[in-house]
Formats: C-alpha cells, structure tokens, sequence
C-alpha cells in the first residue's frame, strides 16, 4: 500500500467516522442516496435527512413508485433540489431498466441522472469494495494541496493531473474505509479555511504545508472579465416635449418595462423615426453615453437625441409605443432610462451638448 494511503487509513481507525448510517447499511441504494445528500451539504446535517428518506422509501423500488412531491417533501430543507429530481428519475431508470439494482460498473452508474465520475466511484467502492477513485470537492482539494499543485481544479489540465494522483492513491484494499478516510480529511482537517495541518497525518510529506503555502492552494476560479455590450438608443421628442418609449418583451432585461427605443448597427435614427412613426427628424444630437451594471454584463447606452419637426404627422402602428410626458405618467420605467429623462434638456436647448450631427 502506498505510504500516503497507509497513513490515511491509520488516521481512520483512530479517529474517523465509522458509525455514519450508511456505513451501517451499505446497500449499493443507501450509499447512492447518501452519497447524493453529501454533495454540497455537511454529514451532521444529512444524517436525519437519509434516516428519514431512506426508513420511507427503502429501496429503489419504492422510490421509483413513490410521487416526485413526496420526494421532495423529505427533501426540503435540504437545498439543491435537483438532487431529489435526478434521484427520482435515476430510480425509476434503474427499476425499468435495471431490474431494480443499481448497476455495477462505472459507465452504466454514471448514464443515471445525477451521477459523476466520482459518485459513481464512492459508490462502487463503498458499497461493492471496487477500486475506483474519487474526486469530490474535499477530495481535490487535499491533493492539490499534498501534491502543492498550481491552477484552478475546475481546469481540464488540472483536473485531469488531479484525477491521475487520485487513482494513484486509491490502494486495492480496504478500499471502502479509504474513501471515506479521504473525504473525512478533506471535510475534518484540511478545510477551506484554516487547515489543522498539525494534527495531519499526511503533513510531514505534504507538499503545501512544507512550503507554508496552504492558503494559496488550490487556486480560486480565475474571475472572468464582464462581457460588455453596448446599444444605441433613440430619445425621439415629438414637437410638444414628450419622449417616445417602447415597452420591453416580457423576456429579457428590463422585461416588460418601458424603455427608450433600441437602434440597430445598420440602422439610422433618421430611418427608424421614418420607418416606425412615417416622421422625419430635424436634428439629432449624442447625448453622453451612460453605463449600467446588470448580474452578468455592463451596459453602455449611447443614447442620440432626435427632434420630430413641428409638421410631422404620426403614425404610431406599434401598441408598445407611447409618448412619455414626465408630469403626467406614472409608467413602469426601466430606472437607468428614468435617470436619463430626469436629465434631458429642455426643447431648444440641446445645443448644450457637443457633437451634433445631423441626420
Ligand atoms: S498537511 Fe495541511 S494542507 Fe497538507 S493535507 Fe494535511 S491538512 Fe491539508
């Protein structure tokens, strides 16, 4: 046995965790249900949840009968209810398909939805005491950390050297106690924050520890830079002051909401103010442009003022097209666009602005 895995294992049986329910039952089910519950949620808080779950639905035949709501009323409060969703349909899989077992090997494990590489792994070792490795969250980062491995687990590079040291650690013995050894390290001493690298039965080898460098390992998903997106948009003013919206899909930003008419790359003010409302503008000028920040992009508005001539004569063919009279509306508008009305000129004054090109 490699000497990682040697002292992995005595830790264990002096200090792990050997009377967790699902060690007690290790039915490929109990395990599969617990090893569900486990991603994303501590042991102390799954441990009802599985006695529950698994006292009402005992084995995959009757969680594959049972109604998806009875299954996620066991759930709740547990969070992630995918986990539930995906459990449901694995079972009812496995019963049609699968005579009511839980397959053997990993391929047909990980064809179930829910199921990664490295669940169906936990569960063939736990459950069948097969050799497979495994790499959850807790898991990567303790052989990062062993190994002082540089970059971003969730990089396909990284990821793959992870999985290679984790099959290289995986002994061919007491295969079920070393998956769970590796797991209780990772959720017990070496934590995200603060790892209790003194009381680690790993440190004197550990890479990370040696060089002091255990806060920097594994390296946080690079932050990507904001996609930006930037529209034109027309502030078209008929020849009384008041400014023409259009009220927004219900998909989308600002869904539903009033908001300034966007303009189109090929498209020109003067021909959309034709094409849209049979008017020809007069002048138009750029108003400074603004930015606003949503969840997953910054938008840049560049807005351009257009004035209708005192003879055009409207027509207004779209519904979702109405003239804003600040004093006398109470529409729902989009705030930065509220924002940009409060500050337009007065009529004749818009002179103040640089940059006026006529359309
Ligand atoms: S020595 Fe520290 S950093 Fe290294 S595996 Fe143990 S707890 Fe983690």
């Amino acid at each position: 046995m490699n000497e990682f895995a040697a002292r992995l294992l005595e830790w264990f049986d002096r200090c792990g965790r050997h009377d967790l329910p699902w060690q007690r039952d290790r039915r490929p089910y109990a395990v599969w249900v617990s090893e569900i519950m486990l991603q994303q949620t501590q042991v102390a808080t799954v441990i009802p949840y599985f006695e529950r779950f698994v006292a009402r639905f005992p084995d995959v035949e009757a969680l594959a009968a049972a109604a998806l709501d009875d299954v996620l009323a066991l759930w709740a409060g547990l969070g992630y209810y995918a986990r539930a969703r995906n459990l449901h349909r694995a079972a009812r899989i496995v019963a049609e398909r699968h005579g009511g077992e839980l397959p053997e090997t990993l391929d047909a494990l990980i064809a179930l939805p829910g199921i990664g590489r490295s669940t169906a792994g936990a569960i063939l070792a736990q459950a069948k005491g097969m050799r497979h490795p495994i790499l959850d969250g807790n898991v990567k980062r303790v052989l990062a950390r062993y190994h002082a491995i540089d970059g971003w687990p969730g990089e396909r590079a990284v990821e793959a050297r992870l999985w290679a040291l984790a099959d290289a650690h995986t002994p061919s013995e007491r295969i079920a106690d070393y998956t769970q050894a590796i797991m209780d390290l990772g959720a017990t001493l070496c934590t995200r924050r603060r790892p209790a690298c003194t009381v680690c039965p790993v440190a004197e080898t550990c890479g990370a520890c040696r060089r002091g460098i255990q806060a920097q390992v594994p390296a946080p998903r690079p932050k990507r830079a904001r996609p930006e997106r930037r529209r034109a948009m027309l502030v078209v003013r008929d020849p009384v002051g008041r400014v023409l919206l259009e009220r927004r899909p219900e998909r989308g930003i600002w869904g539903g909401l009033y908001s300034l008419p966007e303009l189109d790359d090929d498209d020109s003010a003067s021909e959309w103010c034709a094409r849209r409302l049979g008017a020809t503008p007069v002048g138009e000028i750029a108003l400074p442009e603004l930015s606003h920040a949503f969840t997953h992009f910054d938008l840049t508005i560049a807005p351009r003022l257009v004035t209708l001539a005192s003879d055009s004569r409207i027509v207004m063919e779209s519904e979702s097209l109405v003239w804003y009279n600040a004093a006398r509306s109470n529409l729902g508008i989009a705030a930065p666009i509220r924002a940009l009305l409060d500050t337009l000129p007065e009529p004749g004054e818009e002179t103040a602005w640089h940059e006026p090109s006529i359309a």
